[in-house]
């Protein structure tokens, strides 16, 4: 039985503070320090691309720390890893993806090339299709997305704690914040122009790699039929599948 997704967030909600103390990598800030100094320049719109591409890399992190990593020898995790032999990089970005053995229908890339799928996706698509939706989740990292979500979360968070970091330990106070704002990143949609962008881009990584571009269509076609009963955790934050299936279909045709 199959446990459900915890979100670093949720997770960390509670332990922000280890965060500080956690060991930093050597050229890296603390995800703490990232967000405090984040906050002040944040109002700026300043916040740079390493600082976001090392906060992803924490993220990442604490999102495996939260979550069961499927081993190679566990079966979703032998699976993935002949689904995606040959895959170690893309586009230039070096990919590390591993499998959740966790029931929902979830996946996600950040921005240091981490892929995770989940069990529950697997269960329920084919390999290609499978492919198809790494590829959709690595176009939101080439593309950038991800980086304007997290600057406009980091916004949001700056705009939201102006009271609180006036009462002195912004450090502090950003920390126990934390486990909110990385909800947002997760949670927050794409605009549906950056979603048309990633499926584009999606069927062009799935003919680069000789993958079957169909297989982005009976996705869809598969994630609408679940739609129907809800609880499908990618629909949370994706547009109509029907339509992103039509509009596929029209593009591989
Ligand atoms: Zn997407």
């Amino acid at each position: 039985m199959l446990k459900t997704f915890r979100n670093a967030g949720a997770a960390l909600a509670g332990v922000g503070a280890i965060i500080a103390l956690a060991a930093v990598p050597a050229n890296s800030q603390s995800l703490g320090g990232i967000i405090g100094s984040a906050k002040k320049v944040a109002a700026a719109a300043s916040v740079s691309d390493e600082e976001i591409v090392a906060y992803f890399g924490q993220m990442s992190e604490k999102m495996d720390a939260s979550n069961p990593i499927a081993t190679p020898d566990d079966p979703y995790g032998a699976r993935l890893a002949a689904l995606t032999e040959g895959l170690d990089s893309y586009d230039g970005l070096d990919l590390d993806i591993k499998a959740y053995l966790v029931k929902d229908v979830n996946a996600f890339a950040m921005g240091d090339g981490t892929v995770r799928i989940m069990a529950g996706l697997m269960d329920k698509f084919e390999d290609d299709e499978v492919r198809c939706v790494i590829g959709h989740e690595i176009g939101h990292v080439k593309l950038r997305h991800g980086q304007k979500r997290m600057k406009r979360a980091l916004q949001q968070d700056a705009a939201l704690s102006v009271a609180g970091t006036a009462s002195g330990d912004a450090r502090r106070i950003a920390n126990s914040e934390l486990g909110g704002l990385i909800q947002n990143v997760m949670y927050a949609q794409h605009s549906q122009k950056a979603e048309r962008s990633s499926d584009d881009y999606a069927l062009e990584f799935m003919a680069a790699n000789g993958y079957n571009q169909e297989a982005c269509a009976t996705a869809m076609d598969k994630l609408a039929e679940m739609s129907a009963g809800g609880g499908v955790e990618l629909l949370r934050t994706h547009p109509s599948p029907a339509k992103r299936a039509k509009r596929m279909r029209k593009k591989i045709s």
